[in-house]
This record gives structure tokens, C-alpha cells and sequence, in this order.
């Protein structure tokens, strides 16, 4: 029996959101869930209904609910087929918000998990750092190595053992160690931008911010980075945690105040579109309401900031880089900017591919902007991806929370960038980065995966002479 007294997010949602789905079932084929599964309670279409369903009264959140809501990627191809302009990216939030109120899928082992990341670990980034700090401690001792090679990781539950395998390698300096708060443009100053350096972005690709910060200050920009500052939100957003979402809104608002600014960048497609809509989520909130709308109009992807003010150009063609030792890990070749086999060779043109993030792409609407800012790369070619819109899996927490669907669509990635003969992977997005990382590993593949943004930076010391920085 429907609870009418029970407070709703699904209830309490702009009835226009809820109902606009018209069933014609556009966004089917364009949805990775349904296309694994066929059954249409794994489509947009079907979920929707079951939103609707739980605004009308009709039903009441079940288990069934709460899980249907976690097997959707949230990754919004749906919202770009839609030719009702359905925003999904509202619906699921409210309805993940919902699942977790009802509390249909409490267990003392997914609170105690949500507890400690959601509540705990990314509501302050110094309890992160220092976590990370002691995993880079695990990783160089040769804790890891030594767990690894003992054959002790075979007898923990497999999954423990799988997750293992992920952990990605953090580097040994954080963004706060490599940029100054205070960066100055390179020549005339034309822009002061704030830089949000993120979350798990910030350990394990330090170097990413680091070069950001860099490009902008060749474009002219004055580059304000706080050492301290918080995550966006987004993880706990997507994970129904919407009151913590808008407190750490308040908090990014207060640390940055948007009127101080011309513009907010973010380097990570699924920060980004969950920073352009402060105001949705202040909403009700009449001390922060006014400069969230501020906020929204200020946070810029840095594909779209770079594109808008015009890129200075890498005059010389990117060259070899050289360092003395090799890095161990695929991982640290792609943070590095370490050339190889799989990366620019001196006086030749390199295959680049682009695979994009599902929040830069759908949530953004950025897709030109990166494939320009790569075809400035001298010395690279641009070759299209095959479904480059498709998700590869990582989706946030997907790949930890649904690793055999996270599994399968890394696997039809991966084939994919095969394909395309490419030796470096362009993507602009951390979840991107490792999830790609590992599939190339798995694979044995000899891959570069890299953010756009590393390979202009790149570009920009070789023309300018400067050596390549130390690897953080
Ligand atoms: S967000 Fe992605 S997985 Fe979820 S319904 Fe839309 S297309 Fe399907
Ligand atoms: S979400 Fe949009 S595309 Fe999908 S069935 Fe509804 S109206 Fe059609």
C-alpha cells in the first residue's frame, strides 16, 4: 500500500520532469543496459515508468526498485536520444535518493561501505589523501608486489581479489605539492580561472591538474588553486545522497566565490556536468540560491574554456620525450607522458583515438571541442572511435558495484580502440582513465591512456624547450 505520508523525492519531484516521457522508445537502442539485456525494465523507458510509477502512488520503492536504479549507468545516452528533451539526469538522481530513503536496500554491509566513502572519506579530502598515503606505502614497499606473487590473494573471496587488481597506482606527490595557489598567466593576463583540483583525480592524476594549470597559464590565464578544497558532490548525487550533495555545493560556493572568477574549470567530464547545476540543487536554499546561478554560468569544462578563448598554438611538432628510468606500470606511463613504443615518435605522426566520458558527452554536450583541441597536438593524427559515446563501464562506482556489466562493456571498448589502430588513447575523465587502463593491462595491450589535456601540455614545453617535469 502506497505511503502517502512518507516524504518522496519521487513525489516531491516537478511533475512536468515526471511525465514528459512520451514511451516512444527512441532511447532504446542507444542504452547499454537494455542492449545487454533486452528486457525493458533495464531501458530508460522501463525505468522511467518505474519512477512514475512511485510519483503517482502507484508503487511503493521495493528492493526490485533500488536495484533496477543501480544496474542504469546513469550514463545519459538515453537524455541525448530523447526527443522529448527528458531529463534523466534528474530523474535518476531523485530516484536513487529515493531507493536509498526508503532504505530498500539497507544491509549492515552496504551501510557500513557507504558510510565510510560516502559519509566518512569524500566529505573531507585530507581523511582521502591520508588513505591514499598509506596505499602508496603498500604499492612501493613492495607490500603489494610481495601479496600479489604469494598467491594469498587467491585464497581471499574473489571479488576482494578482483578489487585488489584495480587499485590504481597514486602517485607520490598530490595537485597541492605540484601547483602554486597562485599560478600567473604566461605573458598578458586575459583570465583569472579557479581550477578545482577534485577528488580521487587529485592521488592518482595529480599530474592532469598540474598540467591544466599549465595550459591555462599559457592561454593567458591567472590560475587560482586552493590547497584545500572539497569534492564536488557528483559520487554522492549519483549515489542518492542528496543532502550531502548540497552540503558540499554550499562548500565549493564558499570556497570559490563565482563573482571573483571569469571562470571555474574542471578537467573531469563527470565533475563537470554535476558542477553546472548548483542552482537546481540550492534551489530551496535562499542564502546560496542566487550565487549558484552565478556559479553554473561560471564552471567551464576545459575543452569548452580553451575553445572559447582560443588556443595559442604548439608551434614545433611534439617530439620524444626522454627521462632515465622506465615506469613500472601502465598506469605511471600514462601519468608520466613517458614516450614509448605506444607514444609520439620524433618526426612522426601518431594515431590518436578519443573515447568520451558519458558525462562530458551526454551530460555536457561537449564533443567537438576535445577532437579540436587534439588535432592542435602537433604531430597527431585523429582517428575516430568506434561508439566513442558508448560507456566503457566505469560509470562513477559502477565497475566496483556491477563488475560483470562494467566488465563487458570495458570489453567491447577495448575491442574497439583495437580497431582503430591507435597507440594513444585520448579520454577526459578519471573513471575513463583507470577503467581504460586496466582493460588495455588485462589485454596486454601496449596503449598510452591519457587526458587531452596532458598531450597540449606536452606539446607546449617541447615547443617552448622546457624539459618534461619529474613524474609526480
Ligand atoms: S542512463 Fe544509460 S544505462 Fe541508464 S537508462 Fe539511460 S542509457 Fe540506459
Ligand atoms: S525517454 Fe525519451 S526517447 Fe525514451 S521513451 Fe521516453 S520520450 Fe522516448
Amino acid at each position: 500500500m502506497p505511503n502517502a505520508a512518507r516524504h518522496s523525492h519521487l513525489r516531491d519531484l516537478d511533475y512536468s520532469v515526471v511525465q514528459q516521457c512520451m514511451h516512444c522508445g527512441l532511447c532504446l537502442p542507444t542504452c547499454p543496459t537494455y542492449d545487454a539485456t533486452k528486457i525493458e525494465r533495464n531501458s530508460p523507458r522501463g525505468r522511467i515508468a518505474l519512477m512514475r510509477a512511485i510519483a503517482d502512488g502507484q508503487l511503493e520503492p521495493t528492493v526490485a526498485f533500488g536495484e533496477e536504479m543501480y544496474f542504469c549507468l546513469g550514463c545519459l545516452a538515453c537524455q541525448t536520444a530523447c526527443p522529448a528533451g527528458v531529463n534523466y539526469a534528474e530523474l535518476f538522481e531523485h530516484a536513487r535518493a529515493e531507493a536509498e530513503q526508503s532504505g530498500a536496500l539497507k544491509s549492515p554491509r552496504r551501510n557500513l561501505i557507504r558510510t565510510f566513502a560516502l559519509k566518512w572519506l569524500f566529505m573531507d579530502l585530507g581523511r582521502l589523501r591520508f588513505v591514499s598515503r598509506v596505499i602508496r606505502i603498500y604499492q612501493r614497499i613492495g607490500l603489494q608486489f610481495l601479496l600479489r606473487r604469494s598467491g594469498v590473494l587467491k585464497v581471499l573471496p574473489k571479488r576482494l581479489s578482483e578489487l585488489e587488481a584495480m587499485t590504481p597506482v597514486i602517485q607520490a606527490q598530490f595537485s597541492a605539492e605540484l601547483i602554486a595557489p597562485v599560478t600567473p598567466a604566461i605573458g598578458a593576463k586575459r583570465f583569472r580561472v579557479a581550477m578545482l583540483t577534485g577528488c580521487a583525480q587529485d592521488p592518482i592524476f595529480s599530474n592532469v591538474n598540474r598540467d591544466t594549470v599549465e595550459v591555462l597559464a599559457r592561454n593567458g590565464c591567472e590560475v587560482i588553486t586552493l590547497p584545500k578544497q572539497s569534492c564536488c558532490g557528483s559520487l554522492h548525487a549519483h549515489n542518492g545522497e542528496w543532502g550531502l550533495a548540497q552540503e558540499l555545493a554550499r562548500r565549493n560556493i564558499a570556497q570559490f566565490p563565482p563573482d571573483q572568477f571569469d571562470a571555474i574549470i574542471t578537467n573531469a567530464g563527470g565533475c563537470g556536468s554535476h558542477l553546472k547545476h548548483f542552482a537546481k540543487l540550492l534551489a530551496d536554499d535562499s542564502e546560496y540560491r542566487e550565487r549558484a546561478k552565478v556559479w553554473d554560468k561560471k564552471v567551464k569544462d576545459i575543452h569548452e574554456w580553451l575553445i572559447e578563448i582560443g588556443i595559442e598554438s604548439a608551434r614545433h611538432t611534439l617530439r620524444s620525450s626522454r627521462r632515465e628510468s622506465a615506469p613500472s606500470s601502465l598506469q605511471e606511463k600514462s601519468q608520466s607522458g613517458l614516450t614509448s613504443a605506444a607514444t609520439v615518435q620524433e618526426s612522426e605522426t601518431t594515431v590518436v583515438t578519443y573515447h568520451e566520458s558519458c558525462h562530458l558527452c551526454h551530460g555536457q554536450k561537449i564533443t567537438a571541442q576535445p577532437r579540436e583541441l587534439l588535432r592542435r597536438v602537433p604531430g597527431l593524427k585523429l582517428v575516430e572511435l568506434p561508439e566513442s559515446s558508448w560507456c566503457c563501464g566505469s560509470a562513477g562506482i559502477y565497475n566496483l558495484i556491477q563488475p560483470q556489466m562494467a566488465g563487458e562493456l570495458l570489453q567491447r571498448k577495448i575491442q574497439h580502440i583495437k580497431s582503430t589502430g591507435a597507440q594513444i588513447v585520448a579520454t577526459a575523465n578519471p573513471g575513463c582513465l583507470l577503467q581504460l587502463i586496466n582493460g588495455a593491462r588485462n589485454e596486454g595491450l601496449n596503449l598510452r591512456i591519457v587526458h587531452p589535456i596532458s598531450l597540449l601540455a606536452e606539446a607546449y614545453r617541447q615547443a617552448a624547450g622546457t624539459p618534461p617535469p619529474t613524474p609526480p
